[in-house]
């Protein structure tokens, strides 16, 4: 039996275990690393299972084009070449801004990075985005702007040493389990924990001060919060006069947000307002955790500026056991934005926009690169859809499941002239395509992945690839090469080098410095030893800005013909849109069918028993799901978990976006039920 250290594919916690192979090169298990300094010995259930679902029957594994209307099989040869023969004739005809290319929080730095390199210096365009934008682009705008920089603040040591953690729209013990748990054992060390979300949550049970405010309310609580916290006097005055900027600013747009006021639009209590303050402020080490229960909203990055406010003004930044703590999602979410698989800028959130940025990129690639920023990948279905995008090369996503408004990307993509996805199983998206590229799944291949702390670490190939499955930086060289671009890579690591020449953050990043714990940038240089912590001495961008926000709803509310509110989400078992854990035995037997949760209250008023039918309809269609009678959601809202095809939760959401980051707005919009 064989034992080798690799990354979990699940979320961004950056978990490390070891596969265990046998000398027939299949998979037979996972074991625990008892010494990473993040899993340290544990692993959540889709961890202890991340090897099931890669001998399923059901792997790609020989290209497939599609003629009379049929995906059928081919060789590689044909395949790239039609792909890189039919982008370049899009481009030609209808302009390189013509193509989308997708890219993916699931495949490695290194993918990204080429991936991203292939859009610009391949193609010429900068239509490059990927799933961030679906979760955490909200965090990426909203940080940048107030601190500089749109990653994580502490890490997840600092668990140990705060004295409170204010947890607001994270259901973190099914989302980032092991980190749910660091929040629980900081509580059983003493630590106050604060819980603001609509939903009972574990941590809920567990928490000094449950917040079930309404969805879309969380500006209005963060000003109330920062109102009272100014009324009391409780602000640190001394770090705003040192490290922040426009403070007075700040002072005069909360003058309205009374506790009464934010009362009557949260639904909260204002004695509640006023204690969550007093709590959060009084304590001298508090972490604020937030995940998409703040960045999914058509005002998600107003939310993050307020919550970036309430850090500042409490001085909760640059030290232990404090910070602003965004739990990025899928393992490598945080690394595709480094590696800038988004629309703006190159790696390292170097802008295309910078004549100068763009100069060193194009003399080190030795190609003339587009000086107008990209589409977010949200526009680029309005644009699919509107006839102004061509062709798309879908890199490991699969938008038909996880974009907002199913009917509307499934429009969008049938327009496509031409559409091409490189996947390891047959998607909800591939089955669109015009090619399809079979690729080595996360066990089968090397790479980088950069974890929500900003940790960068290895992934190890274990075994080989099924049929003829091919890495997917194997298939972003022959396609670089089919461009001209010079690419003499033959292993990820050189990718690497190439990625720390240009990327000031990842400039001492190399896999020789990886084997132990890995790496948290920034590293800017080959004896840097990482950074647990950002803004210690002064903000990435110098001073800390206040960016004070106003209240504004969400854009669709419950009304007379949809008076039920929308959530959706997560849980524990199974990952976005299923594509691994509903093929992992042991997860789907746990969690097999779609399900609505319904609050007794709502269940009595519409007169439906647990388990039965639910038709759920809102203005953009219909889904059917069984029945949870649970009060774990407040009467007046449903909720529904968005990883069953058979019963999508985006076919009925709103593609409302945020108008800065793009971001859909996942978490509030209008349905009704009825029974069947
Ligand atoms: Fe994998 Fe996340 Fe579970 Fe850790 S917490 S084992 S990274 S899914």
């Amino acid at each position: 039996m064989n034992a080798t250290l690799t990354t979990c594919p699940y979320c961004g916690t950056g978990c490390n275990f070891y596969l265990l192979s046998d000398d027939r090169g299949r998979l037979s298990g996972v074991e625990p690393a008892a010494k990473h300094p993040v899993s340290r010995g544990q692993l959540c259930i889709k961890g202890w299972n991340a090897h099931a679902f890669v001998d399923h029957p059901k792997r790609l594994k020989t290209p497939l084009i599609r003629k009379n209307g049929k995906l059928q099989p081919t060789d590689w040869q044909t395949a790239l070449d039609l792909l890189h023969d039919k982008l370049s004739e899009i481009a030609a005809k209808e302009g390189p801004d013509s193509l989308m290319f997708l890219s993916s929080a699931k495949v490695s730095n290194e993918e990204n990075y080429l991936l991203m390199k292939l859009a610009r210096a391949g193609y010429g365009t900068n239509n490059i985005d990927h799933c961030a934008r679906l979760c955490h682009s909200s965090t990426v705008t909203g940080l940048v702007e107030t601190l500089g920089s749109g990653a994580m603040t502490n890490s997840l040591s600092c668990f140990e040493e705060t004295e409170l953690v204010f947890v607001i729209g994270s259901n973190t013990t099914e989302q980032h389990p092991l980190i749910g748990s660091r929040i629980l054992q900081a509580v059983q060390r003493g630590a106050k924990l604060l819980v603001a979300d609509s939903r009972k949550i574990r941590l809920s049970r567990h928490a000094d001060l449950h917040l079930r405010h309404q969805n879309g309310s969380d500006v209005a609580l963060l000003n109330g919060m920062m109102w009272q916290i100014l009324q009391d006097g409780l602000e640190n005055r001394a770090f705003i006069a040192q490290r922040t900027e426009n403070f007075s600013a700040l002072q005069h747009s909360l003058k309205a947000f009374t506790p009464d006021y934010v009362a009557r639009i949260t639904g909260l209590q204002p004695g509640q307002i006023i204690a969550a303050a007093r709590q959060f402020a009084t304590s001298d080490r508090a972490m604020i955790v937030y995940a998409m229960g703040i960045t999914q909203h058509s005002h998600g990055v107003d939310n993050v500026r307020a919550i970036s406010n309430l850090a500042l003004l409490t001085g909760n930044l640059g030290r232990p056991g404090t910070g602003i703590n965004p739990l990025r999602g899928q393992n490598n979410v945080q690394g595709a934005c480094d590696m800038g698989a988004l629309p703006d800028v190159y790696s390292g959130y170097q802008k295309v926009s910078d004549p100068q940025i763009r100069e060193k990129f194009s003399t080190a690639w030795s190609v003339k690169l587009p000086e107008t920023p990209g589409r977010m990948s949200t526009h680029a279905i309005e644009a699919a859809a509107g006839g102004e995008l061509h062709g798309m090369l879908v890199l490991g996503e699969n938008p038909v499941i996880s974009d907002a408004n199913q009917a509307l990307v499934r429009q969008a993509l049938g327009k496509l002239e031409f559409l091409a996805v490189i996947d390891i199983f047959l998607t909800e998206t591939a089955q669109l395509a015009d090619l399809v590229l079979p690729a080595a799944c996360y066990a089968e291949r090397d790479g980088t992945f950069t974890s929500t702390e900003r940790r960068v670490q290895r992934g190890r190939k274990v075994i080989e690839p099924p049929g003829d499955a091919r890495a997917d930086w194997q298939i972003l060289v022959a396609l670089l090469h089919r461009c001209g671009l010079k690419n003499d890579y033959t292993a990820p690591a050189e990718i690497m080098h190439e990625i720390a020449s240009l990327t000031p953050s990842y400039g001492g990043i190399d896999y020789s410095r990886l084997e132990g714990d890995g790496l948290q940038w920034p590293c800017p240089d080959p004896a840097h030893p990482g950074s647990p912590i950002l803004h210690l001495e002064e903000c990435a961008r110098g001073k800390g800005h206040f960016s004070p926000v106003d209240y504004r709803p969400p854009g669709e509310l419950p009304d007379a013909e949809y008076p039920l509110l929308l959530n959706t989400g997560r849980t524990a078992f199974h990952w976005h849109t299923g594509s691994m854990t509903r093929r992992s035995h042991l997860l789907d037997r746990e969690e097999r069918h779609a399900f609505v949760e319904v609050n007794p209250e709502d269940a009595i008023t519409y007169q439906i028993s647990e388990r039965q039918q639910l038709k759920i309809s809102s203005r953009r269609g219909s889904i059917y799901a069984a029945t949870r009678v649970t009060d774990r959601v407040p009467s007046g809202q449903i909720f529904i978990p968005f990883h069953f095809a058979e019963a999508a939760a985006n076919v009925l959401t709103n593609n409302l976006l945020d108008p800065e980051s793009g971001i859909p707005e996942f978490k509030v919009c209008a349905v009704r039920i009825e029974p069947c």
